[in-house]
């Protein structure tokens, strides 16, 4: 998926807002729509905070009845610096990339595409599709050894499962509870699916920073209730998480990313001048290759007046 943003703004983003401690700050999601049908809740990065760990974007969408629409629409566009990872919960998401990648990815399975220095690709609902749609699309910022590396495509439809009570854990990226996911990863991180059906126990990481997204249903944490939509930033420092309700939860987490990043439209990088190579290099058809057949490219939005020095602090 792509940030269709037509005015993104240029974000510094380091880890200097990391709480050592356990917190509990609910995230504000915002409502943004994405090519003509599509609307998304945008969970990172948001105003009061840009990273949980290497975790830099959290969009929710649906549950959508996309029966009558064309469903997701996004065009080829490139990324650089970062990860995708897509996650559903109903429906499917045809991915194809400037590698010749060409996967459905279904419920459960984890569609993993690594930018490294530049790729491209493009997501749509396949023709035809089910009548519900409904995921998230997250981003992993990469560290510095890993941000100009080779870009790669993952598709991995098998992933360490466990059930713990009343608790179905699903192993989407990293590692819990001795369980690995066969995702590659770049920093200490985890990301996993639960379905909670009840009163349980989710052992954390305490060196991790996390956070937990309500994709359906809801569930009390620290005494407050959670409901659809909502994402818990939960600090570092907490050896587990109890949980109740009936709710299916995406708990992300990792080690405080240290690195001070660039974040603008579809990449991630260290300086405005290296985005600003990028923006030109898309909109000159270099570098980032191309997906054939998947429509018109994106055109890279203007980048804001005055904003390629590098450095500065985000706002916490
Ligand atoms: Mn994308």
């Amino acid at each position: 998926m792509s940030n269709l943003d037509t005015t993104p703004s240029l974000t510094h983003v380091g880890s200097s807002g990391v709480s050592a401690q356990p917190a509990h700050e609910l995230f504000a999601g915002r409502e943004v729509k994405l090519g003509e049908s599509t609307k998304v809740r945008r969970l990172l990065p948001n105003l009061g905070r840009r990273l949980v760990g290497a975790w830099c974007f959290v969009d929710h969408y649906g549950p959508d009845d996309i029966s009558t629409t064309g469903g997701m629409a996004v065009p080829p566009h490139p990324h650089m610096g970062l990860q995708t990872v897509s996650w559903l919960l109903e429906g499917e998401v045809h991915h194809r990339d400037s590698l010749g990648s060409d996967a459905i990815i279904r419920p459960g399975e984890l569609g993993l595409m690594t930018a490294g220095h530049a790729i491209t690709h493009a997501e749509y609902s396949p023709v035809p599709h089910p009548a519900l749609l409904h995921g998230v699309q997250l981003w992993v910022a990469l560290p510095e050894a890993a941000r100009n590396g080779s870009p790669a495509w993952e598709q991995h439809t098998a992933l360490p499962q466990f059930v713990d009570g009343p608790m179905d854990v699903t192993l989407m990226l990293g590692s819990l509870a001795g369980e690995t996911s066969p995702g590659t990863t770049h920093s200490d991180l985890v990301g996993v699916s639960v379905v909670l059906s009840g009163s349980g126990s989710l052992p954390l990481e305490p060196d991790f920073e996390h956070a937990l997204l309500v994709m359906s249903g809801s569930v009390e944490v620290d005494g407050e209730v959670l409901g659809v939509g909502s994402m818990l930033y939960l600090g570092c420092g907490r050896r587990d998480l109890a949980l109740t309700g009936n709710a299916q939860l995406m708990l992300l987490g990792g080690e405080p990313f240290d690195e001070q990043i660039v974040m603008w439209w579809n990449f991630v990088g260290r300086t405005g001048e290296e985005i600003a190579v990028a923006r030109e290099e898309w909109a000159a058809g270099q570098r980032f290759g191309a997906v054939p057949d998947a429509g018109a490219r994106l055109a890279a939005p203007p980048l804001p007046p005055g904003s390629l020095k590098p450095g500065g602090r985000t706002r916490r």
